[in-house]
């Protein structure tokens, strides 16, 4: 009978599929990068290790600064309130708490570029990437370095983390029109008020960016001040809307 026929043949295509899917993990197998067990679904993590992360579940709507769990979904913290930020909406996937500041710091200072293919992996899959920019054309922007910054580390992390939510997607990613024009690596230890001094003027703008929505991609995100000032910089050259999409958000007074 041809219908048996066309079974057999899916059956056939299925059996290959599963002996080259199992011949891969055997020859490249995931293991955990927190504990050494096998990975899950073909990430370096174990289902474990994933249940233990810090997701960020109540967030501030506007900025994701992590809010007391309890509070409603559409609360807007106290400093956007007051200030709200040059940026239309913030997600964060996780608050900056262990363990993902061992596994963002193993890819900044140690170059465990495998720890950037986990973080953009989960970033990548992450619910809030469905409700960015439905049926719009989007770019994505990954926070500029300041080039000698990059020299020396000789990658930037923003960049590693963004090129599998780019794959998913499909959104472009622009690393051309946007840079860094100041050093502003003594922002750590600064509080928000001096942060915001010295990042501004950081960014310029070589040339207007053709999409009107962009997303910012950075690894932390700590007062905003950064995100903030490239947005206020994006806007000016005429982008419409600004999504800042982070791995993690540093919780209040840091
Ligand atoms: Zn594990
Ligand atoms: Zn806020």
């Amino acid at each position: 009978m041809p219908r048996q026929g066309v079974f057999e043949k899916m059956d056939i295509q299925r059996f290959f599929y599963s002996v080259v899917h199992s011949g891969v993990q055997l020859l490249f197998p995931t293991r955990c990068l927190m504990c050494g067990r096998s990975g899950q679904g073909g990430a370096d993590l174990c289902e474990y290790c994933h249940q233990q992360l810090p997701f960020n579940q109540t967030a501030c709507s506007h900025c994701a600064l992590p809010l007391p769990p309890g509070t409603s979904d559409n609360a807007v913290c106290g400093r956007c309130q007051k200030k709200p930020p040059y940026y239309n909406e913030a997600f964060s996937l996780f608050s900056y708490e262990q363990p993902v500041i061992w596994l963002i710091q193993q890819l900044k200072f140690n170059e465990k570029l495998v720890h950037a293919r986990l973080l953009g992996q989960l970033l990548a899959a992450s619910a809030c990437i469905e409700h960015i920019g439905a049926g719009e054309e989007v770019c994505i922007l990954p926070v500029p370095l300041y080039k000698k910054r990059l020299r020396q580390r000789g990658f930037n992390q923003s960049i590693e983390l963004a090129r599998a939510l780019s794959k998913k997607t499909g959104w472009p990613m622009d690393l051309q029109r946007v840079v860094r024009i100041r050093d502003t690596s003594a922002q750590t230890g600064l509080d928000a008020k001096a942060r915001r001094k010295n990042i501004r003027g950081a960014f310029a703008v070589v040339e207007p960016l053709p999409q009107k929505h962009v997303v910012i991609v950075d690894d932390v995100v700590t007062t905003g001040s950064t995100a903030n000032e490239l947005s206020r910089v994006l806007k000016k050259s005429g982008v419409k809307k600004i999504t800042v999409l982070s791995l993690a958000r540093a919780p209040l007074n840091r």
